[in-house]
């Protein structure tokens, strides 16, 4: 059972609201629902969140997220 939840930040934020606080089960399980703190939106399941989380380093998500706020495309002509 499951009475306590933990919060944790999410580098893609609310489809609702754009909140990046999440919370999810202490335990944590694959199929347990990540809700958003602020309108208790269900975002996604944990495992989807565990993914993103492992795929994003927490600079490069500052750095996307400032890049939105700023308005400005990020380069990416990666090919050459
Ligand atoms: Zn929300």
């Amino acid at each position: 059972m499951s009475d306590f939840s933990v919060e944790f930040r999410m580098p893609k934020g609310c489809p609702n609201c754009g909140n990046h606080m999440m919370k999810v089960s202490q335990e944590k399980n694959p199929d347990d629902r990540v809700f958003c703190t602020s309108c208790n939106t269900d975002v996604c399941a944990w495992a989807d969140a565990e993914q993103i989380l492992a795929e994003t380093p927490r600079s490069e998500a500052e750095q996307l997220i400032e890049d939105v706020m700023n308005n400005k495309k990020p380069s990416t002509d990666d090919n050459h």
